[in-house]
């Protein structure tokens, strides 16, 4: 199915894969555009059960406990981003000659349904600092009067931003790898890839398969692909895309910029890049202060998200100012209290090791609290890396042990005190014993390296935990 025959979805038949939050409503759309939708979903529990007689009665096919068979006479399939492309579906697909998209591209497609032109997409995608950067990007666009969302892998779905009533200038988009991964034809205004670090490599096989497919964010872009001067893999992404006749390359930087750069200068964001006479010239667009908190992984997620707003034409003030009104999402860097001359900070989100090395880079003298689901990553060059800054570390969660040794070979003279508790309870107990390693001034910082689920129904309910046990010190 090429992209000239999608204005006509009468009698298609579409294969939705997986029931959830993109397929349900992929399936709805897809059934009011009059093609013929089955659902097909891995799963059979109650749940499924329920969702597929809604959908059954809007006239949808929907196949439980099936998510492996392509339905005869397929002409397209939408998946779910989070189907592993190894799955026998997509096999089967590739031997009919079918075209798999996921909800990125189908929202893509989808975009210029109205008949209206269609806003451009401003795409962040990275390994960390997606959400942040993204919701700095829209405050931003915001304060330059312009009608935007910070839409995609972060609450508001794709599909609800291109055909809801609301109308919108230009979207601020998150991707993920995943979506990225089943969106061949997506092409953005400008993107940036904020990181590159291992992460998801079950899904995508290898960091190859991983760093290609962040790299696809660039793929036909029309005025800016944004890079971290700071990680050179990202600048590699950059040089295999295929862009647009003009696209430029955008680099930010935490040091003074070059030509073609944003980046910082005596304390003061600047853009060396959107001006009139780069060799020359640069435009002061904030302080640091203005970004909070100023961490510098945090400072350079606003650099990306300031790139993306000044290669879209945003003037520098509206990027001071979006800075400015920007709140951070809790449990990212949240600083929940000080207790005797002690700062207590939440980044219960940092849940893997590149995130945690980040938060870890920004305080001087560290009390860590950190453990959980490792889910295969090893902690030697975090431990090795931050082992300065700390003071001491309490361990939880499953598999603490592996930052036990990581840190038995790395930092032998850090304290660590090995909680060997994975109930929920264990961390006031770890806060207790975090207050009693730490001097004043330090930072006791939840930066668990690891996932939460052995412990928590997710990383939220680990950084409330964290802050009530703060507030129990305290009280
Ligand atoms: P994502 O949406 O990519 O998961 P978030 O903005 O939610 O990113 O941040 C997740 C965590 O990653 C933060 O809590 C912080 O620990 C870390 N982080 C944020 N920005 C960066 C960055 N630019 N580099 C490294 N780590 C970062």
């Amino acid at each position: 199915m090429g992209s000239q025959e999608v204005t006509n979805w009468q009698g298609r038949n579409v294969t939705v894969a997986g029931l959830g939050v993109s397929g349900i409503p992929a399936a709805k759309v897809l059934h009011g555009l009059g093609a013929v939708v089955t659902v097909v979903n891995d799963g059979d529990d109650d749940r499924a059960r329920a969702q597929a007689a809604e959908l059954e009665a809007l006239g949808v096919t929907v196949r439980l406990g099936d998510g492996a068979t392509l339905p005869e006479g397929t002409d397209l399939v939408v998946t779910a981003p989070g189907w592993q492309p190894g799955k026998p579906l997509f096999a089967a697909a590739e031997a009919a000659g079918v075209p798999v998209w996921g909800d990125v591209e189908l929202a893509w497609r989808l975009r210029d349904l109205d008949g209206r032109e269609p806003a451009p997409w401003l795409a962040v995608t990275g390994t960390n600092g997606k959400t942040t950067t993204v919701q700095m990007l829209a405050s931003i666009l915001k304060a330059a009067g312009l009608r935007t969302a910070a839409v995609g892998n972060i609450g508001v779905s794709l599909l609800d931003a291109v055909l809801g009533e609301e109308k919108y200038d230009v979207l601020a988009v998150e991707l993920s790898s995943y979506q990225l991964h089943w969106a061949p034809s997506l092409r953005a205004h400008s993107a940036v890839v904020l990181n590159l670090a291992p992460d998801h490599l079950d899904w995508h096989g290898s960091m190859e398969a991983y760093a290609a497919d962040k790299g696809r964010v660039y793929e036909g872009n029309r005025v800016a692909c944004v890079y971290n001067v700071a990680d050179k893999a990202t600048e590699d992404l950059v040089r295999e895309a295929d862009v647009e006749e003009g696209c430029r390359a955008i680099g930010f930087t935490l040091g003074a910029p070059g030509p073609s750069q944003l980046g910082v200068v005596d304390g003061i964001l600047v853009d060396r890049a959107f001006v009139e006479n780069r060799q020359k010239n640069a435009q002061e667009l904030a302080e640091v202060s203005d970004v909070r908190p100023p961490a510098p992984h945090n400072i350079a997620n606003a650099l990306a998200a300031a790139a993306l707003a000044r290669a879209y034409g945003v003037p520098a003030r509206a990027v001071r100012d979006g800075l400015r009104d920007f709140t951070p999402d809790a449990h990212r860097i949240a600083h929940v209290a000080d207790v005797d001359e002690v700062a207590y900070v939440d980044d219960s989100k940092a849940t893997n090791t590149h995130a945690a090395e980040a938060s870890l880079a920004a305080y001087e003298s560290i009390v860590w609290i950190a453990g959980g689901l490792a889910k295969g990553a090893t902690f030697d060059e975090l431990v090795a890396r931050s082992a300065k800054r700390l003071r001491g570390a309490v361990l939880i969660g499953a598999d603490r042990a592996l930052i036990r040794e990581a840190l038995a070979r790395h930092a032998p003279e850090v304290p660590v005190v090995d909680l060997d508790r994975t109930d929920t309870g264990a961390m006031l107990a770890a806060v207790q014993e975090a207050k009693g390693l730490a001097e004043p001034g330090d930072t006791v910082l939840l930066a668990p390296a690891c996932a939460s689920m052995d412990m928590f129904a997710n990383y939220n309910k680990r950084g409330d935990a964290f802050a009530e046990a703060v507030r129990e010190l305290g009280a």
